[in-house]
């Protein structure tokens, strides 16, 4: 049976990394969120970035400054990767039909290639 007083944070992928138990490329970093290379990319510049608090999503009543700071990070990453002047995306999954597999709040920073228009539904 699930212990209802279970940390999620003491298994969470995305906080191992915050606290240096898994390896992780490190892009940008402050006192309040990290940017990390994704382990699987799918287009040439795929990071992440995340609040070192764990969130299970940006639905979880993540306090509105820290929300706006993930995303400022976000741009920060893209200008570090060197895709500000061509373009890129910025993608945060939510729950099931959203595809989010981490439950813990991460924009996706997409680039360094014309991504698709990408809005459909799934085959
Ligand atoms: P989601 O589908 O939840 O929006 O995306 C989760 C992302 O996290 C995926 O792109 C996946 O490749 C990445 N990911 C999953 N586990 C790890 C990990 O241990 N390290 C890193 N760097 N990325 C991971
Ligand atoms: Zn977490």
């Amino acid at each position: 049976m699930e212990n209802p007083a279970a940390n999620p944070a003491d298994t969470c992928t995305f906080c191992k990394i915050v606290r240096g138990e898994l390896p992780s490329t490190i892009v940008y970093e402050d006192d309040t969120v990290l940017a990390f290379e994704d382990i699987n990319p799918v287009v040439p510049v795929h990071t992440l970035v995340i609040p070192k608090t764990h969130y299970q999503s940006a639905a979880a009543d993540v306090p509105e400054d820290l929300l706006g700071h993930v995303f400022s990070a976000a741009t920060k990453v893209a200008a570090i990767k060197g895709v500000d002047k061509t373009g890129y995306r910025l993608l945060t999954n939510i729950g099931e039909d959203g595809r989010q597999t981490v439950l813990h709040l991460h924009v996706h920073v997409l680039g360094g290639t014309q991504l698709s228009i990408g809005m459909s539904p799934a085959d």
